[in-house]
């Protein structure tokens, strides 16, 4: 066990409908204050870890079946999901999930009821989420169903952050969003990283922005680590893209 991770996820494997094995041994950390990536083309495992990790995997379908999750060096493997945000362990999965008919205000106080905050907490967080996404507070009446792409995965990253995370867990952040609100997007990730310590693991199918934002990035394929290192030293290696990541 590596002591000064905040997470390691060692010798994970899971499997769907007890033998569509989907991911096999995957080993992985993330220390405090990084930015990880995790890449891999479509199907390769990356959802799949970031929901055993979180405990997050489909009911009776989904199950981990051999290798263990640390936080801290203590044992989470079998940690129900909300026990797992009280640490600080908060995900955001893929497709955003906003409660679409609550307004986009609403859906960000959901994230500070996972801490029984006060409403004092809840509106010193909103404010805080309204500094890093201004557009959100233009737009904090307005039903989450009816926002844009972006608009909704801001509200979902705004949510989790009102749960006061210490390791946030991304999952596809840029899908199906405009280049220039992707960017937006691993800006302020960034930023929060830089300025709050925060810790971030990042599943991106899009692997040239996440590797420039990242520190470091694991490579899956076919449910295993094919590679890992240096997030800048990887987006280096043209061959890299082209055999894991599905470029031409
Ligand atoms: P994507 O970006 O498409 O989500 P991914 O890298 O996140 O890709 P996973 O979604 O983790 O990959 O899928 C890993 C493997 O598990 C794939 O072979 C997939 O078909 C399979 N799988 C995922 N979810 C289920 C499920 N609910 N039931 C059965 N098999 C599943």
């Amino acid at each position: 066990t590596d002591r000064n991770a905040l997470l390691e996820v060692a010798h994970l494997s899971a499997r769907y409908q007890r033998h569509i094995v989907a991911l096999e041994d995957i080993s992985l950390t993330v220390g405090e204050g990084e930015i990880v990536a995790l890449l891999g083309r479509n199907g390769a495992g990356k959802s799949t870890t970031l929901q055993a990790i979180s405990h997050l995997l489909p009911a009776r379908r989904g199950e981990v079946s051999a290798g263990r999750v640390l936080w801290r060096g203590a044992d989470i493997t079998a940690e129900a999901p909300h026990r797992l945000v009280k640490r600080g362990i908060v995900p955001v999965l893929e497709g955003r999930h906003c409660f679409v008919s609550l307004t986009l205000e609403e859906n960000l106080i959901a994230g500070a009821l996972a801490r029984s905050a006060s409403r004092a907490e809840i509106r010193q967080g909103l404010e805080e989420i309204y500094q890093i996404f201004p557009r959100l507070k233009d737009k904090r009446q307005l039903a989450a169903g009816l926002a844009s792409g972006g608009e909704q995965q801001m509200a979902a990253i705004g949510r989790a952050l009102m749960a006061k995370p210490q390791l946030l867990l991304l999952d596809e952040p840029s899908m199906g969003l405009a280049p220039l609100i992707v960017e937006e997007i691993f800006a302020v990730l960034t930023r929060l990283n830089q300025q709050q310590k925060l810790s971030i693991l990042v599943a991106e199918q899009n692997s040239t922005v996440a590797l420039r934002h990242a520190h470091r990035a694991y490579v899956l394929d076919t449910g295993s680590v094919a590679l890992s290192g240096d997030a800048q030293a990887l987006s280096q290696q043209e061959d890299v893209q082209r055999i894991y990541l599905g470029f031409a």
